[in-house]
């Protein structure tokens, strides 16, 4: 059995989800589009599942967070999708691929063709099984990339009230997930083995503000050191981690946050990988012309810093997924995705935005004991990169306005005490 379509979008994350409503705007036929996705609803905002998600009051639920509006568009509820002409088949995983033959194959032995794919599989969160430590799918070990991890984690740590998680890793999640538990009143202890938390973007100083603050709301940090393996009961619950450097941490539940890979798998062999994502153009397409990758799987050309990068940040997907639509259904407009790096993070009463490179040398500027701060980075005599804490809309455009335009510096105590007024006259 099978079904052929035109444009077939496989997975249902967030860039299928924006894909989907560019490919609205151009107004693809009906029936030509279908989404597949194993998971069970349609499309939504991903960075919700980290913080409306897990608010202890008026949480956020779906429908509230489909895509797109985390980009203030229209919700594209189930209805949306049938209103215009899109197949969505959920809860039906791809298990291969032929680009030849432009075939996919679902789990339930169905065959699915199409003209053109557009990969957007995102990625799996690494396990602590990769890292030679067993048992961590106890019941009370959570790790969050989807909905179903986020209902499993608000499960968990209802049950928890008042005792201790444990979150293993200082990444972002591992700092949104900080954030909710203790908004949630669960005791956290954070684990990781880089001297600092938000080890790949956050310099000293930055992330020691953000560490003060966790701590001045409770959260303890054992930093340096990582986790050998887990204590648990004759239920298979985890009671206790065990560090390498000798600790024993009490736990009534563990968070995991240790980072991601790519879900490139179907593809391996068959299209070009980079970066551990397939390598696409500045069309979003792929080695093979039929193909496009879009999201955290791909890898593609970054003008600005003329190097190609995989990127996990939520703005990338959004705009690659509308950049490679664009490219499908109007090759003679299309032009190269010029897209400035984006990331962004809020926790507690805190928010930071960041745009760019963090490589070079880092100028501090504004009041780290205040609510206001941030930081340029300075390559080659260049500011290619910027972050802020506590900006206005304002002030984040004009950082994002100048970060893009790299402008030269060639006196940095001056640029240090002009801080963010820089940004807002360049
Ligand atoms: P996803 O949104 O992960 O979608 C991939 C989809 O493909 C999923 O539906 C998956 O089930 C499906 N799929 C995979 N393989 C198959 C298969 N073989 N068959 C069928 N379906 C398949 N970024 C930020 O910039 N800021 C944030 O604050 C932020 N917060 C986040 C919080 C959380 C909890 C998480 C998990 C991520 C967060 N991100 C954030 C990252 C952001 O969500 C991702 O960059 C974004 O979701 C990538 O979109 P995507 O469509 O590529 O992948």
């Amino acid at each position: 059995m099978g079904r052929a379509f035109v444009y077939v979008i496989l997975g249902g994350g967030v860039a299928a989800g924006y894909a989907a409503h560019e490919f609205v705007k151009k107004d693809v036929p009906h029936g030509e589009l279908c989404i597949i996705s194993d998971e069970p609803v349609a499309p939504y905002e991903r960075p919700a599942l980290s913080k409306g998600f897990l608010l202890p009051e008026a949480p956020a639920r779906l429908p509230s967070f489909h895509c797109c509006v985390g980009s203030n568009e229209e919700r594209l509820t189930p209805k949306w999708y049938k209103e215009h002409g899109i197949e969505l088949i959920l809860g039906t995983r791809v298990k291969s691929a032929d680009v030849k033959r432009k075939t996919l194959l679902t789990t339930a032995g169905e065959t699915i063709s199409y003209k053109t794919l557009i990969v957007a599989t995102g990625a799996r969160p690494l396990k602590l099984e990769e890292f030679g430590v067993t048992i961590s799918d106890a019941d009370n070990v959570c790790y969050l990339r989807n909905l179903a991890d986020a209902q499993r984690l608000v499960n968990v740590m209802e049950s928890s009230t008042g005792g201790n998680a444990i979150v293993i890793g200082g990444g972002y999640i591992g700092m949104e997930c900080a954030a909710s538990l203790v908004i949630n009143k669960v005791n956290v202890t954070m684990v990781f083995p880089e001297a600092h938390c938000m080890g790949r973007l956050f310099t000293p100083k930055i992330a020691s503000y953000y560490e003060e603050f966790y701590k001045s709301k409770g959260v303890k940090f054992v930093k340096g050191t990582v986790l050998t393996s887990f204590d648990s009961n004759s239920e298979g619950k985890v009671t206790a981690v065990n560090l390498r450097d000798g600790t024993k941490l009490p736990a009534d539940m563990v968070v995991v946050g240790i980072g991601i890979r790519p879900n490139t798998s179907l593809f391996e062999g068959q299209l070009t990988l980079e970066k551990g994502g397939i390598k696409v153009n500045g069309l979003m397409q792929s080695s093979n012309a039929s193909v496009y990758a879009v999201g955290d799987v791909a890898a593609f050309p970054v003008k600005v810093f003329g190097d190609i990068r995989r990127l996990e940040h939520v703005d990338a997907a959004r705009k690659a997924a509308s950049h490679a639509v664009t490219a499908i259904m109007n090759p003679d407009k299309s032009i190269d995705f010029d897209y400035l790096p984006f990331f962004y993070s809020r926790v507690f009463t805190l928010s930071w935005q960041f745009y760019g490179d963090n490589i070079g040398e880092a100028i501090h500027f504004g009041d780290y004991s205040g609510t206001t701060f941030g930081a340029y980075w300075i390559s080659k005599g260049r500011i290619v990169g910027s972050f802020l804490e506590g900006g206005t809309k304002d002030e984040y455009e004009a950082l994002s306005k100048m970060t893009r335009l790299k402008p030269e510096v060639d006196d940095l105590a001056e640029l240090e005490r002009q801080g963010l007024d820089f940004a807002t006259t360049v």
